[in-house]
């Protein structure tokens, strides 16, 4: 049965079984892993990790892929609504209907580990909806537009440094591992494409490390969101402009921080620093 591709669901099919090995060597499933599968699309990855898993979940949002889905994997318990905490289909895929930013991780067995070649469209609300639920990860494998993957694991003083790298690099460990071209697809998409393992810090780690150099921890993650949202706001301008509703010169001076910086050559930690500032001051 043919599938014609679409757009608005963001889908690129992997055809290339090289690729497609690559990745499963990578993310190294073990038959008793919690692991789901954001858009598992035609199979491409779903039928080599269920080779090795004892079971797997799926969250799909296109009902034609759904259908196709259902009739190689008959249902005996359709977890559409969602299935209860704990519980699971007889069958070894659980398919869930529906939209994966708006799915409840919490309902799948923890540690869990997340797999996708996601829908490029989504790919950063999607990663900021799975941070929310960092506690209950053990690690994500990603297949994301190549020029996100560089953003995620860019450093400080760097082009691609921004909120995504701090926001992101707050939580995990993140690790970009294979270049992926567009001919591995089908239709190609026009830009590169490349496989991010992401792993989250554990807590007496945040962020990167309380006990390395300068490591320090947000005590208020909203105000850190929000500095860091602000500070990059307009990322050529001064941290004394950008920051200006928050810090007053004689907060950069306590801060021990030039207020002529600019957001990208702050650290996590120096934000996190910040925030901690603002939110003892409150
Ligand atoms: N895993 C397949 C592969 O590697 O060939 C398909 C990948 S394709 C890039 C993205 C998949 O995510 C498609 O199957 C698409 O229908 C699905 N998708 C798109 N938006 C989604 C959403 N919001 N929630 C769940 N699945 C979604």
């Amino acid at each position: 049965m043919s599938h014609q591709a679409k757009k608005r669901f963001g889908q690129n099919f992997l055809v290339d079984e090289q690729i497609i090995a690559g990745i499963i060597a990578a993310i190294r499933p073990e038959p008793e892993d919690n692991m789901v599968e954001i858009g598992p699309g035609l199979g491409a990855l779903t039928r080599p990790l269920l080779k090795k898993l004892n079971h797997l979940h799926v969250i799909e949002i296109d009902r034609d892929i759904i259908a196709r889905l259902e009739s190689d994997y008959p249902q005996e318990n359709p977890p559409n609504p969602p299935l209860q905490k704990g519980g699971t289909s007889k069958s070894k895929l659980t398919i869930h209907a529906g939209d994966a930013l708006e799915f409840d991780l919490s309902i799948l067995p923890a540690p869990l580990r997340i797999v996708g070649n996601l829908p490029y469209n989504i790919s950063s609300p999607l990663l900021f909806h799975f941070a929310g639920y960092a506690e209950r990860i053990r690690d994500m494998h990603f297949m994301l537009q190549n020029e996100v993957v560089e953003r995620m694991v860019a450093v400080p003083s760097t082009p691609a440094y921004g909120r995504l790298s701090v926001m992101l690099q707050y939580r995990f460990h993140m690790e970009k591992l294979l270049d992926v071209p567009p001919e591995s697809f089908r239709p190609a998409p026009k830009v590169d494409s490349a496989i991010v393992r992401m792993i989250p810090l554990p807590p007496s780690d945040f962020p990167l490390s309380q006990k390395g150099a300068g490591g320090i921890f947000a005590q208020n993650e909203k105000i850190f969101a929000e500095i860091v949202k602000a500070a990059f706001g307009q990322r050529r301008k001064t941290l004394r402009n950008t920051l200006r509703s928050y810090l007053k010169e004689e907060d950069f001076v306590h801060l021990g921080m030039d207020a002529q910086r600019r957001a990208e050559n702050l650290s996590v930690a120096e934000f996190a620093k910040v925030a901690n500032y603002l939110d003892e001051r409150a």
